[in-house]
């Protein structure tokens, strides 16, 4: 469907002409401004031209009329491709002050709540998504199909199955009175050995899994594990890397401390998460390996403020304490070193839908606003293996793009205020 406000173009616009009629596929966006990510560079008075939700050229406005209809006037606008967060959850009830929270909700009552989250997100301008983890195993998945099939409205997504961890470790759900564990399958991920690695990562990617998502170290959200602390073996990292390889994909480690990330880019996974605790040692590793970061350094200020409010655990506020600065910190060496950052925020944590308060962080943090959105374009398509499919908005890429009052290269925070979203040629709002 076609939102009348967006049709304001008519004869006045000049060469592109003809407004689209309501349920009429979008065929142009005349764009005031252009953000073109891939060359960083804003160009002016652009027409994007689409077919079969994909973009067909683009460039400026034609002579002459266009025919056919379909004309969506973003003239007034600037045009950015559509947002994409490395690291969500939308599967779930957000993040609570009970750790034993995810043991009170079905894997089907989980699905609804993504259902709601995916609609949030997308609205939010946040076209892609990679989810790092949902409690109840490959319940990620059926909320990426219902959205590819249409039943659901929310972003592109690729999804992780389930948390590869070690038995009561950083992607676990603890607390539970000693010999009581979570149902079978909030553990599908659950390994010790690197045989079992191996055979459940197998498992995960081969029924429905896009990548599979490695807990290295402790956590902050999970009680009674330590993110300094090392969970996960350098060579159970390294089986992973090479089980996802064999199937053309990767792993994303979540490792908070400096040891345990220095291991995970040594086995070869292709996004460290978090990274709070960084060293220049592990920086320079970083960028020689050509491994992204996922750092997000939004959340920690959520954590404080919320969690002291509705008492979450105190350890988990003590360890939010000790990673948030620190990670912030780290984030800015790794620009000035130039490792190539991804845009990740753990949605989830906070409220879906605030996920582009964290731009504000990173250019704060020493990135241009360039290159904040950088990080949530091109980098994150290439970081997702999705380099041809999403990330700009150049020719054959889907037509995911949004729309903003105002230009996020003078006040990045303009990004949190899409005026228009569109997905695959779709306008959603
Ligand atoms: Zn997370």
């Amino acid at each position: 469907m076609i939102d009348r406000r967006h049709l304001i173009l008519a004869a006045t616009a000049g060469a592109v002409a003809r407004p689209a009629r309501a349920a009429e596929p979008v065929r142009f966006v005349r764009a005031g401004r252009l953000i073109d990510v891939q060359k960083a560079r804003v160009l002016e008075d652009q027409v994007i031209e689409i077919r079969d939700g994909r973009i067909v050229s683009v460039g400026p406005p034609p002579r002459g009329r266009v025919t056919g209809g379909g004309v969506l006037d973003w003239s007034r606008l600037t045009v950015a491709p559509g947002l994409i967060d490395l690291h969500t959850h939308l599967v779930g009830s957000d993040q609570s002050a009970d750790p034993l929270e995810p043991l009170k909700h079905s894997a089907a009552d989980d699905v609804l709540s993504g259902v709601r989250n995916a609609r949030l997100t997308l609205r939010a301008g946040f076209t892609t998504v990679r989810d790092v983890g949902t409690w109840h195993g490959l319940a990620d998945a059926i909320l990426r199909d219902a959205i590819n099939d249409g039943r659901v409205e929310g972003p592109r997504m690729k999804v992780a199955g389930a948390y590869v961890t070690r038995p009561g470790g950083g992607g676990e759900v603890t607390g539970l009175p000693a010999g009581q564990f979570p149902p079978d399958d909030m553990r599908m991920g659950v390994v010790e050995t690197i045989a079992d690695v191996r055979r459940k990562g197998g498992w995960l990617l081969d029924h429905g899994a896009d990548f599979l998502k490695l807990i290295a170290t402790g956590a902050v959200l999970t009680v009674g594990t330590e993110p300094g602390v090392i969970e996960l073996s350098e060579d159970q990292i390294r089986a992973a890397v090479d089980t996802a390889a064999a199937r053309r994909s990767f792993v994303a480690a979540h490792a908070h401390g400096a040891e345990g990330i220095r291991q995970a880019i040594r086995a070869g996974v292709r996004t460290v998460e978090h990274a709070s605790l960084i060293d220049d040692a592990g920086v320079a590793m970083a960028r020689d390996h050509g491994c992204w970061l996922v750092m997000d350094i939004y959340n920690g200020d959520f954590i404080d403020e919320v969690g002291k409010r509705d008492h979450w655990p105190e350890e988990t506020l003590r360890k939010n304490f000790e990673t948030t600065e620190a990670q912030r910190i780290g984030f800015r060496k790794a620009v000035q070193a130039g490792v190539k950052i991804g845009f990740g925020t753990d949605s989830g944590v906070y409220p879906h839908g605030w996920n582009a308060r964290q731009f504000a962080y990173m250019v704060r943090w020493g990135m241009t606003p360039m290159q904040a959105l950088q990080a949530a374009t091109i980098s994150a398509a290439e970081s997702l293996q999705w380099a041809e499919a999403v990330g700009s908005a150049g020719v054959g890429r889907w037509a995911d793009l949004i729309a903003l009052g105002e230009d996020p290269m003078a006040d990045i925070r303009a990004l949190e205020r899409p005026a228009g979203v569109m997905k695959g040629g779709v306008l959603v709002v």
